[in-house]
Parts: structure tokens; sequence; C-alpha cells
């Protein structure tokens, strides 16, 4: 196949578009891979449609050899059977919803969960039927609140998604094993630096989950990995190893203590030393409770406050508080609704006034840290005053615990914890490019998913869910993969094998590039063809193949006529070798196919 820049639809860009906030976005609209839509959607441009086609083809591949069938789902779905699981109205603001010229309520397709379901209840019906994995390769709609980074959070964009559909647990073991197996070999030809991760399940509820997460600093999740052994989480998934209960029959009663002008963690840190210094080390910060007010907006709209606990060295972290409410959304709680609490004192908000059996009758749950025994300093419900020597378990009891204090480096990793070693958690920043978990029977009850067992009873079926980010997987690959001068391709997904540019004015040149074009394509070579005329300049040419970042770059100009080569250059090394033009065909399809 020959791609000829005379005729391919491209216009390169020598600058950068206004709302690119990350280089794969950047160089993808600029070497004419992408154009912008409307916010968060896009459309592929016939370089870009090359990459997306062959990315597609790689999970495609891996799906079939696993053994998964493939199938498709409309994207315009009716309301009821997500009416019937309860996302019509958890999706809330999340989901494109429309009606027909009858009235009657749609939506566009965020996930296909109730269709799988559903088509499975239509067709089967016995044990011998399973277990069964399908999958379909579509287009996704989701009304994202922060569309992001082009591609990489669109508001459209194609999902690879899976079902597995098995009658006992061990039967979801294994093909929940089967896809795990499946998505290593397909990340493994993305060439991207990949991690896996324990990770919660979200709004779907379930057991075993975990994601694949491309490494990169410009992705929106955080994760940790161990400094010693193999543990590796989503910050959201990470649960603080819950301290021993200590004994209190000698702490001291708890008192209060006049703390004037001490709003802040560090203020009364420093009050603290100043007044009432502690024998054994001074007092930090994490001696200190901090109660944290929030509003949680539940999917009907409806909202309630919640009062969150955490040492006062550590802030509440959005996304893992969300992460545990889900599908609540939580805000900030703000002085009009503050001020229908008139208990709660700005600044020295305390345990005492929290909690459903107090007065302010606000929920108060509290991070694992503040365990039974446990002494704090904290607010007196009192302008200017704390109380100290404060025990939980023996002054005050929250509602529960909760997973929302922030992780950071150094942090002690739960998975050593438990096993008696010491390992600590380091952080970084990644971007979900696949999810597998074990969904269980949820949609198969709200469904009424059923099939009759070796002895004629009937069995709910057990669910395992299986995701790919498919559109997502081309900027993350170029997130991964390019330098100043534009993107280097991985040969798996480049858009074309080679990049042939004929330069200079002689007509022998350009015959004889389109023979070395010719004889290319015939050998099952692609090759992007720079044929336009001598009024592009060599420059030209040669930044253009440097944007569009195809792995080899063949030069036929000067050399021809000065020793009969060939110019190979490595778009990724920069290195540059002259190949003799009776071998130039042999050598590149060797190169290509090696
Ligand atoms: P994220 O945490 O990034 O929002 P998600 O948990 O909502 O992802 P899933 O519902 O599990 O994602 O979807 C499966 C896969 O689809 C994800 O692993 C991701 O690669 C991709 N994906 C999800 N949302 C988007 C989006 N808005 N744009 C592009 N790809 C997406
Ligand atoms: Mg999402």
């Amino acid at each position: 196949m020959i791609l000829r820049m005379s005729h391919l639809f491209v216009r390169t860009l020598r600058d950068d578009p206004n709302d690119a906030e990350v280089p794969s976005h950047r160089l993808l609209v600029r070497a004419g891979y992408i154009r912008r839509a409307a916010p968060g959607i896009y459309s592929w441009l016939p370089l870009g449609l090359r990459v997306f086609r062959k990315v597609e083809n790689i999970i495609r591949d891996e799906m079939d050899a696993m053994g998964a069938q493939e199938l498709q789902f409309p994207a315009l779905l009716p309301r009821e059977p997500y009416e019937a699981t309860g996302r019509w109205t958890e999706y809330g603001d999340g989901i494109f919803r429309l009606k027909d010229r009858k009235g009657a309520d749609y939506l566009l397709g965020p996930t296909h969960e109730e269709m799988f379901t559903l088509t499975v209840k239509d067709l089967y019906s016995s044990y011998k039927d399973l277990p069964v994995w399908l999958y379909q390769i579509q287009t996704k709609y989701r009304d994202e609140a922060r569309p992001r980074a082009g591609l990489m959070r669109g508001r459209e964009f194609t999902m690879k998604d899976s079902y597995s559909f098995d009658t006992s647990d061990e039967g979801l073991d294994a093909s929940y094993a089967a896809h795990r197996a499946a998505y290593i070999k397909t990340f493994d030809r993305f060439g991207f630096d990949y991690v896996i991760v324990k990770a919660t399940s979200g709004a779907m509820g379930g057991s075993k989950s975990e994601e694949f997460l491309a490494r990169l600093d410009v992705g929106e999740d955080t994760f940790v990995q161990c400094s010693t052994c193999d543990y590796a989480a989503n910050v959201e998934a990470v649960a603080v190893p819950a301290p021993a209960a200590v004994p209190y029959d000698d702490a001291p009663p708890a008192h209060a203590e006049q703390t004037p002008a001490t709003p802040t963690i560090d203020t009364l840190v420093a009050h603290l030393n100043e007044r009432f210094p502690r024998q054994d080390r001074p007092w930090a910060a994490g001696d200190t409770l901090k109660n944290v007010l929030v509003m949680l907006k539940h999917p009907d709209g409806t909202r309630e406050p919640l009062a969150i606990g955490v040492p006062g060295d550590r802030e509440v972290d959005q996304k893992r508080l969300e992460g545990q409410l889900e599908p609540i959304e939580v805000e900030p709680m703000d002085e009009t609704e503050f001020r229908k609490h008139p208990a709660l004192v700005k600044g020295y908000i305390g345990p005492g006034m929290l909690g459903e059996e107090s007065d302010s009758k606000i929920r108060y749950v509290v991070d694992p840290r503040i365990s039974e025994g446990t002494r704090w300093v904290t607010g007196a419900d009192t302008d200017g005053q704390h109380v100290i020597d404060l025990v939980a378990g023996r002054d005050f009891t929250p509602d529960g615990t909760i997973e929302a204090a922030e992780v950071r480096d150094g942090d002690a990793c739960p998975q050593c914890a438990t096993e008696g070693r010491g390992g600590v958690l380091e952080t970084a920043r990644g971007i979900e490019m696949g999810h597998i978990f074990q969904l269980g029977r949820k949609y198969a009850e709200a469904l009424d998913l059923k099939v009759l067992d070796e002895n004629g009873k009937l069995v709910t079926v057990t669910m395992g869910s299986y995701g790919i980010g498919v559109s997502r997987a081309v900027p993350v690959i170029a997130e991964g993969n390019h330098d100043e001068a534009g993107l280097i391709w991985p040969r798996e997904v480049a858009p074309a094998d080679v990049h042939l540019v004929a330069t200079g004015k002689d007509p022998d040149i350009y015959a004889a590039a389109e023979r070395i074009a010719a004889d290319l394509s015939k050998a099952g070579v692609d090759v992007i063809f720079d044929d336009r005329p001598t009024k592009v300049s060599p420059g030209v040419k040669f930044k253009d193949a440097e944007l569009i970042g195809v792995p080899t770059i063949v030069v036929v100009g000067r050399g021809l006529a000065d020793d009969g080569t060939i110019e190979v250059k490595d778009r990724r090394s920069g290195e540059r070798e002259n190949i003799p033009l009776g071998e130039i065909v042999k050598h590149l399809t060797d190169l290509v196919k090696g």
C-alpha cells in the first residue's frame, strides 16, 4: 500500500493547538491524525484512523485468540433495562439522554452490562451453554465533567468491553484469569510501560478487581507500589492497615484547654508546644484530629452532610472519598449549609457534636488510624478551645470508618504490614488503559439471568467485566513515544512501515523512488511516499516525516547520484545507514517483517 503525500488528506501544522495540554494531543493534531469536532469529541483523519485500526486489531486478535466472541450492540439504547438496574438514575449528569418522536426515553450507551446480560438471558437457559465470553469494540458516550487531553478522556470514545458468564465462583475465577492473560499479551504489544494494580470496582460492585495503568506523569490516576513486595494498587484501593487497639486504662481524662487563635493545624501545634509541652516528644500535626465537613450529592439530586475525621497531618483525598461512595458525588459544605448546624464552631469542630446520635445528627466516619484507644487533640466545639487526651472508643465513638485520607510516599505497605515486613509505598501517576473485575451476580440478579444447573435447579449466573480503552490507547502510546520533532510510533501500530522521501530536482531520483515504493508495496510493506514536487523543499519533507513518526525514514536523494545508495534512518535512534539501490527493497522488507 502506498500513501502519496501529494494526495494524502493531511495538513501538518507548525503551531500547537491552543487547547492541547499534553504532548500527545499537540502532536496528534499537528501531525494531522485527529481534529476536534466539539469538546471531548474528535474526528479521525486518514493517518489517525490507520493507527486506531491497528490498535483495534491487536485487541481483536488477542480476544479472538483467547476464545471470546465478537458481537455488536447498538449505541442508541432504550431506557428500560437501565431503569431495571437503577443506572438510569445513578448516572445522573454522566450520560447523554434523548427522546424519540413519541417522547420515549433513550440514552447513548456509556457501557453495556444491561445489553450483554439481557441478550444472554434471551438465548441461553442451561449450565451447558456456559461459560461464554462475549465482547464488542464500540463507541461509548459519557458526558464527562472534565474531558481532557484530547482522546485520553473523551465524551465519545471507543471501548472494548467483554463479559464472562459462569455458573460458579470457580468458573468466574477461570474466566477472569483468561482475560488477565489476554490483557497482558495485548498490552505487551502496544509498546507502552504499564503496571497492573489492585482497584476498587466502583459503581459496579463485585470482588476481584485490577486495573492496567499506563505509567504516565500526565495521567489522572495515582497508584502506589511497595518498595519491598509486589503490592501495587490504585490509591483509591489502598486500605490502611488498621492498627491494633491500644489500652487506655491509664490515660488521663480528656480536658478542654484554652487555645485562642488556633484555627489551623499549624497554629494549634505551635500553641500546644508552647503552652502544653509533651514530656516524650514535641506535639506534631499527626497528634491532632481534623474534622472535615462535606456534602454528599446522591444520583437522585438529594444532598446530605457527612463529617470525616482524619489525622491532622493528612488531607481528605477527594478521589479516594468518592471512590468509596460511588455513585454519590462529594462537594464542599457551603456557608448556607454550615449555618444550618449551629452546634458546629468553625475551626473548632470536635467529635462531641458529630455523629448520628449527636446534636448535629451529621454522620461521622473516621480514618482507620483513629482506632480504639488512640489519643487525640481536637476541637472542643467552643471558639478558641481544644480538647486534649480525647480517647477514641472511650470519649467518642464514630459511626464508622472510611478510607479517605490521602496516601503518601513512605506510608506503610498494607501487604507487608500483615506479613510482618516493613515495606513502604511509593506513589506515581498513570492512566487507566484497562480494567478487569469480577462483577458477580449484581446484574444477573437485577435482570433475572438464571440458568438450570446439573440438578435442574435455577441458579443465578455470575459475571466478569473486562474493558480496554481503544481510542485512549492511541494518545497513550503517543505520550510514551515522541520527541521534540514529533511522534515515534512502535512498529506494530505505526500508520505505515516506511516513510519514503524523494528529494532534489533530478527526475531520475523520482523515478527510482517510484520503483522502490512500488516494489515495497508489492512485498507487503506499507509506504508513505513523499512524492511532492520539487517546490516542496527537502527541509519541509524531513520535518513532516519526523512529525508523522513512521519508524523508518528512507531518503532517495543525492546519495543515489553520488554512489548509488539510499539513506535509511531510524526515527527513534536517529541512526543512518546507506544501502545500495539494488539491496534497498530486501533490506527494508527484512527490517519491517523481521
Ligand atoms: P476512568 O477512571 O479513566 O474514568 P473508568 O473507570 O470510567 O475509567 P471503565 O468504565 O472501566 O472506565 O471503562 C473501560 C476503559 O475505557 C477504561 O479502562 C479506559 O481505558 C476507557 N475509558 C473510560 N472512560 C474513557 C473516556 N472518557 N475516554 C476515553 N477512554 C475512556
Ligand atoms: Mg470514568
